[in-house]
Protein backbone atom coordinates (compact mmCIF):
# COMPACT_ATOMS: atom_id res chain seq x y z
CA UNK A 1 0.00 0.00 0.00
CA UNK A 2 1.22 3.50 -0.49
CA UNK A 3 1.95 5.85 2.02
CA UNK A 4 -0.78 8.93 1.60
CA UNK A 5 0.36 10.68 5.00
CA UNK A 6 2.88 10.28 7.56
CA UNK A 7 3.17 12.30 11.22
CA UNK A 8 6.76 11.68 12.31
CA UNK A 9 6.98 12.87 16.15
CA UNK A 10 4.44 14.90 16.16
CA UNK A 11 3.53 17.09 19.26
CA UNK A 12 1.03 20.03 20.24
CA UNK A 13 0.69 22.36 22.69
CA UNK A 14 -1.43 25.32 23.20
CA UNK A 15 0.52 27.19 25.43
CA UNK A 16 4.22 27.44 26.05
CA UNK A 17 4.04 26.00 29.88
CA UNK A 18 0.52 23.73 30.09
CA UNK A 19 0.97 20.38 28.98
CA UNK A 20 1.32 19.23 25.61
CA UNK A 21 -1.98 17.87 24.24
CA UNK A 22 0.05 15.36 21.80
CA UNK A 23 2.99 14.09 22.42
CA UNK A 24 5.28 12.41 20.21
CA UNK A 25 2.76 10.95 17.49
CA UNK A 26 4.28 8.74 14.50
CA UNK A 27 1.78 7.74 12.20
CA UNK A 28 1.17 6.37 9.11
CA UNK A 29 -1.73 6.35 6.71
CA UNK A 30 -1.52 4.63 3.97
CA UNK A 31 -4.32 4.82 0.80
CA UNK A 32 -7.23 2.89 0.96
CA UNK A 33 -7.51 2.47 4.74
CA UNK A 34 -10.38 3.40 6.72
CA UNK A 35 -9.43 4.62 10.72
CA UNK A 36 -11.02 4.69 13.35
CA UNK A 37 -10.12 6.93 16.04
CA UNK A 38 -11.19 6.35 20.10
CA UNK A 39 -10.71 7.62 23.18
CA UNK A 40 -12.10 9.38 25.61
CA UNK A 41 -13.06 13.08 26.19
CA UNK A 42 -9.96 15.51 25.85
CA UNK A 43 -7.99 12.66 25.19
CA UNK A 44 -6.09 14.82 21.72
CA UNK A 45 -8.93 13.01 18.79
CA UNK A 46 -10.06 16.78 17.33
CA UNK A 47 -6.88 18.10 18.08
CA UNK A 48 -4.88 15.00 15.70
CA UNK A 49 -7.44 15.36 12.99
CA UNK A 50 -6.85 18.78 12.55
CA UNK A 51 -3.09 18.19 12.41
CA UNK A 52 -3.61 15.47 9.90
CA UNK A 53 -6.72 17.38 7.90
CA UNK A 54 -4.31 20.72 7.64
CA UNK A 55 -6.63 22.60 9.56
CA UNK A 56 -3.73 23.17 12.79
CA UNK A 57 -0.41 23.00 12.92
CA UNK A 58 1.57 20.72 15.26
CA UNK A 59 4.13 22.34 17.61
CA UNK A 60 6.94 19.85 16.78
CA UNK A 61 7.63 17.25 14.53
CA UNK A 62 7.00 16.27 10.54
CA UNK A 63 4.07 15.89 8.12
CA UNK A 64 5.03 13.75 5.23
CA UNK A 65 2.59 13.59 2.36
CA UNK A 66 3.42 11.30 -0.12
CA UNK A 67 7.14 10.95 1.36
CA UNK A 68 7.11 14.73 0.44
CA UNK A 69 7.81 16.71 4.18
CA UNK A 70 5.70 19.65 3.67
CA UNK A 71 6.23 20.50 7.77
CA UNK A 72 7.54 24.21 6.30
CA UNK A 73 4.82 24.79 3.79
CA UNK A 74 3.33 28.33 5.13
CA UNK A 75 -0.56 27.96 6.04
CA UNK A 76 -1.62 29.48 2.94
CA UNK A 77 0.20 26.68 0.87
CA UNK A 78 -1.34 24.08 3.36
CA UNK A 79 -4.50 25.39 2.87
CA UNK A 80 -4.14 24.94 -1.52
CA UNK A 81 -2.99 21.25 -0.44
CA UNK A 82 -6.25 20.45 1.78
CA UNK A 83 -8.70 22.49 -0.64
CA UNK A 84 -7.52 20.28 -3.39
CA UNK A 85 -6.70 16.40 -1.33
CA UNK A 86 -8.94 16.51 1.72
CA UNK A 87 -12.64 16.53 2.74
CA UNK A 88 -14.23 17.28 6.55
CA UNK A 89 -16.88 16.25 7.48
CA UNK A 90 -18.29 17.84 11.01
CA UNK A 91 -20.65 16.59 13.96
CA UNK A 92 -22.48 19.49 13.35
CA UNK A 93 -22.54 19.45 9.84
CA UNK A 94 -21.60 23.10 9.02
CA UNK A 95 -23.63 23.47 6.03
CA UNK A 96 -24.15 27.11 5.24
CA UNK A 97 -27.40 28.40 6.07
CA UNK A 98 -28.08 31.02 3.30
CA UNK A 99 -27.36 28.57 0.54
CA UNK A 100 -29.11 25.65 -1.40
CA UNK A 101 -28.20 22.72 -0.96
CA UNK A 102 -26.64 22.43 -4.59
CA UNK A 103 -24.56 25.85 -3.61
CA UNK A 104 -23.27 23.94 -0.60
CA UNK A 105 -21.92 21.32 -2.51
CA UNK A 106 -20.08 23.81 -4.81
CA UNK A 107 -18.25 25.66 -2.60
CA UNK A 108 -15.19 23.13 -2.24
CA UNK A 109 -14.56 23.45 -6.15
CA UNK A 110 -14.30 26.90 -6.09
CA UNK A 111 -11.30 26.21 -4.15
CA UNK A 112 -10.02 23.44 -6.31
CA UNK A 113 -7.96 24.91 -9.64
CA UNK A 114 -8.25 21.37 -11.11
CA UNK A 115 -11.96 21.87 -11.77
CA UNK A 116 -13.52 24.69 -14.35
CA UNK A 117 -16.42 26.55 -13.20
CA UNK A 118 -18.28 25.39 -16.20
CA UNK A 119 -18.11 21.89 -14.44
CA UNK A 120 -19.28 22.89 -11.11
CA UNK A 121 -22.90 22.30 -11.53
CA UNK A 122 -22.90 18.77 -13.47
CA UNK A 123 -20.65 17.50 -10.87
CA UNK A 124 -22.29 18.69 -7.54
CA UNK A 125 -25.84 16.78 -8.70
CA UNK A 126 -23.93 13.94 -9.48
CA UNK A 127 -22.21 14.22 -5.85
CA UNK A 128 -26.03 15.25 -4.65
CA UNK A 129 -27.22 11.59 -6.78
CA UNK A 130 -24.25 9.22 -5.00
CA UNK A 131 -26.08 10.84 -1.47
CA UNK A 132 -29.72 10.19 -2.88
CA UNK A 133 -30.55 13.91 -2.28
CA UNK A 134 -30.53 15.22 -6.27
CA UNK A 135 -34.58 15.92 -5.59
CA UNK A 136 -33.55 18.34 -2.55
CA UNK A 137 -31.47 20.37 -4.92
CA UNK A 138 -32.78 23.74 -4.46
CA UNK A 139 -33.57 23.38 -0.82
CA UNK A 140 -31.80 25.17 1.79
CA UNK A 141 -30.33 23.48 4.95
CA UNK A 142 -32.97 23.83 7.40
CA UNK A 143 -35.54 22.08 5.37
CA UNK A 144 -33.82 18.96 5.87
CA UNK A 145 -33.41 16.65 8.59
CA UNK A 146 -30.22 15.63 10.29
CA UNK A 147 -29.27 12.97 8.71
CA UNK A 148 -30.21 14.87 4.97
CA UNK A 149 -27.93 17.48 6.27
CA UNK A 150 -25.18 15.17 7.00
CA UNK A 151 -25.55 13.52 3.74
CA UNK A 152 -25.55 16.51 1.94
CA UNK A 153 -22.56 17.72 4.00
CA UNK A 154 -20.89 14.06 2.77
CA UNK A 155 -21.59 15.18 -0.66
CA UNK A 156 -19.55 18.08 0.08
CA UNK A 157 -16.63 16.59 1.14
CA UNK A 158 -16.54 14.13 -1.55
CA UNK A 159 -17.55 16.34 -4.07
CA UNK A 160 -13.55 17.21 -5.18
CA UNK A 161 -13.09 13.41 -5.25
CA UNK A 162 -10.64 14.12 -2.76
CA UNK A 163 -7.94 11.62 -1.49
CA UNK A 164 -8.97 11.72 2.19
CA UNK A 165 -12.18 12.20 4.42
CA UNK A 166 -11.48 13.47 7.17
CA UNK A 167 -14.93 13.08 9.79
CA UNK A 168 -15.09 14.17 13.39
CA UNK A 169 -18.04 12.31 15.13
CA UNK A 170 -19.88 12.69 11.90
CA UNK A 171 -22.58 10.39 13.58
CA UNK A 172 -22.39 12.58 16.93
CA UNK A 173 -25.75 14.32 16.40
CA UNK A 174 -27.99 11.50 14.88
CA UNK A 175 -29.87 9.23 16.41
CA UNK A 176 -28.28 5.15 16.20
CA UNK A 177 -30.51 4.30 12.74
CA UNK A 178 -30.01 7.28 10.99
CA UNK A 179 -26.11 7.32 11.94
CA UNK A 180 -25.66 3.81 10.88
CA UNK A 181 -27.19 5.00 7.15
CA UNK A 182 -24.95 7.94 6.99
CA UNK A 183 -21.76 5.40 7.99
CA UNK A 184 -22.96 3.24 5.21
CA UNK A 185 -23.39 5.50 2.61
CA UNK A 186 -20.07 6.94 3.99
CA UNK A 187 -18.33 3.76 3.58
CA UNK A 188 -19.89 2.95 0.61
CA UNK A 189 -18.40 5.89 -1.21
CA UNK A 190 -15.22 5.24 0.02
CA UNK A 191 -14.87 2.03 -0.81
CA UNK A 192 -14.85 4.01 -4.07
CA UNK A 193 -11.05 4.81 -3.66
CA UNK A 194 -10.97 7.24 -0.84
CA UNK A 195 -9.14 7.43 2.57
CA UNK A 196 -11.18 7.14 5.34
CA UNK A 197 -10.13 8.55 9.27
CA UNK A 198 -13.27 9.00 11.31
CA UNK A 199 -13.09 10.18 15.29
CA UNK A 200 -16.37 8.16 17.31
CA UNK A 201 -17.35 7.01 20.42
CA UNK A 202 -19.89 4.75 18.85
CA UNK A 203 -18.71 1.18 18.20
CA UNK A 204 -20.96 0.35 15.96
CA UNK A 205 -19.27 3.04 13.50
CA UNK A 206 -15.94 1.86 14.22
CA UNK A 207 -16.36 -1.86 13.37
CA UNK A 208 -17.08 -0.48 9.80
CA UNK A 209 -13.16 0.59 9.75
CA UNK A 210 -10.13 -2.06 9.25
CA UNK A 211 -7.73 -0.31 11.66
CA UNK A 212 -8.56 1.44 14.73
CA UNK A 213 -6.38 3.68 16.79
CA UNK A 214 -7.00 4.45 20.14
CA UNK A 215 -5.66 7.88 21.68
CA UNK A 216 -5.27 8.14 25.28
CA UNK A 217 -3.76 11.55 27.21
CA UNK A 218 -2.11 12.65 23.89
CA UNK A 219 -0.41 9.15 22.94
CA UNK A 220 -1.66 6.56 20.89
CA UNK A 221 -2.47 3.72 23.22
CA UNK A 222 -3.30 1.07 20.61
CA UNK A 223 -3.00 0.99 16.87
CA UNK A 224 -3.95 -2.21 15.17
CA UNK A 225 -7.15 -4.03 13.59
P1 LIG B 1 -11.09 15.15 22.05
O1 LIG B 1 -11.46 15.44 20.64
O2 LIG B 1 -10.40 13.83 22.22
O3 LIG B 1 -12.23 15.28 22.99
P2 LIG B 1 -9.51 17.57 21.83
O4 LIG B 1 -8.48 17.26 20.81
O5 LIG B 1 -10.66 18.40 21.40
O6 LIG B 1 -10.01 16.22 22.52
O7 LIG B 1 -8.83 18.31 23.05
C1 LIG B 1 -7.71 17.79 23.73
C2 LIG B 1 -7.25 18.78 24.78
O8 LIG B 1 -6.79 19.97 24.16
C3 LIG B 1 -8.34 19.21 25.74
O9 LIG B 1 -7.79 19.33 27.02
C4 LIG B 1 -8.77 20.55 25.20
O10 LIG B 1 -9.27 21.37 26.21
C5 LIG B 1 -7.48 21.09 24.63
N1 LIG B 1 -7.69 21.99 23.48
C6 LIG B 1 -8.27 21.66 22.30
N2 LIG B 1 -8.30 22.70 21.46
C7 LIG B 1 -7.74 23.74 22.14
C8 LIG B 1 -7.48 25.12 21.83
N3 LIG B 1 -7.79 25.63 20.63
N4 LIG B 1 -6.89 25.88 22.78
C9 LIG B 1 -6.56 25.37 23.99
N5 LIG B 1 -6.78 24.08 24.34
C10 LIG B 1 -7.35 23.28 23.45
MG1 LIG C 1 -13.28 15.93 19.77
Amino acid sequence: MEQLITLEQVSKSFSANAKPVLEDIDLTINDGESIAILGPSGSGKSTLLSIIGLLDEPTAGDYLLRSENITALTRKQKSLVRNAHIGWIFQNFNLIASMTVLENVVQPMRFNKAIKSSEYIDRAKEALNDVGLLDKHATTPDKLSGGQQQRVAIARALVNKPALILADEPTGNLDQATGDEVMALLQALCDKGSTLIVVTHDESVAQRCKRRIRILDGRIDYDGK
